[in-house]
């Protein structure tokens, strides 16, 4: 595969990456907001108040309110159909709250923005599929990723500035693959391949990175590696991490979330969580 049909590649991957395919999403002559734009003085980088979401009458997210630090590390439990996926789609604008109000800091109103203004404002979200490029190597997968100003292309076809190459070798050393510079990304075990993918969100400098189900199918010495990869995130990053796996988030967590029915059950860390009788109920199945 040559590098021009990754591109087009990229260009077409607008579900994953909303940031290349700025056409779609007209501004209609509103500047992008730039990530240190956003306001943060207060504390909180995310407010989520009463917000709710119906499909075909069936609140997914009913009456939902949740504040999210700046440099927190946050994991939200819950049982399957809480409505954690639904909670993350509102937060990158894919869908739309029928009522509630959505803050990323403490100015902008995240349910009159699109999905690439939100992705530029500096909120990077991180799939379960894989998203990685296989026939490039772990540096071309980060060099594909990095952050432009305007799109995609400049950073392709430019060479790159002594600046960029010491961000992608930073980023590389985050997240445990400088000795795999030149491996391609098909030949990564599979937790590798999550945290090259980790890494190229971190190429676009996000200030809150959303994470759903990061160790699914990890060995336990990624789901360490990976614990603490995203504990080292936290602080230059916020993180909301969304996972079953309770041992897990046991590892990383200080506050825990659960979700339930749309609605949060109960907040706090994790031994408040199993010990809290309607989360065990609930959750754990008790
Ligand atoms: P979770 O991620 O916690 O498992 P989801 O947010 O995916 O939960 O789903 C919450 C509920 O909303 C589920 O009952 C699900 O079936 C429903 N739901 C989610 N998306 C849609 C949709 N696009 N259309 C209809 N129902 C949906
Ligand atoms: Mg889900």
């Amino acid at each position: 595969m040559s590098l021009l049909d990754d591109v087009r590649e990229t260009m077409r991957r607008d579900q994953v990456f909303d940031f290349v395919s700025e056409q779609r999403y007209p501004f209609q002559g509103r500047r992008p907001v730039r990530p240190e734009e956003v306001d943060i003085s207060h504390g909180p980088i995310l407010y989520l108040e009463n917000i709710s979401v119906s499909f075909d009458g069936f609140k997914a997210l009913n009456d939902l309110t949740l504040y999210i630090n700046s440099g927190e590390l946050r994991c939200i439990i819950g049982p399957n159909g809480a409505g954690k996926t639904t909670m993350m789609d509102v937060i990158t604008g894919k869908t739309r709250p029928d009522e509630g109000t959505a803050y990323f800091g403490q100015t902008m109103d995240l349910t009159r923005m699109t999905e690439y203004e939100i992705a530029t404002a500096g909120i990077g979200r991180k799939f379960q599929k894989p998203t990685i490029f296989p026939q490039h190597t772990v540096f071309q997968n980060l060099e594909l990723a990095m952050r432009t100003d305007k799109n995609v292309w400049p950073s392709l076809f430019a060479t790159l500035t002594c600046e960029q190459e010491t961000r992608i070798e930073e980023v590389q050393n985050i997240i445990g693959l400088s000795d795999h510079t030149h491996v391609e990304a098909e030949s990564l075990s599979h937790g590798q391949k999550q945290w090259l993918e980790i890494g190229m969100l971190l190429m676009q400098d996000p200030l809150l990175l959303l994470v759903d189900e990061p160790v699914a199918g990890m060995t336990h010495q990624e789901m360490d590696k990976t614990a603490e990869l995203l504990n080292r995130l936290a602080g230059k990053h916020s993180v909301v991490v969304v996972e079953h796996d309770m041992d897990f988030v046991r590892s990383i967590a200080n506050t825990v979330t659960v979700l339930h029915e749309g609605h949060v059950l109960a907040e706090g860390d994790m031994d408040e969580m199993q010990s809290h009788p309607r989360v065990r109920e609930v959750y754990l199945g008790e």
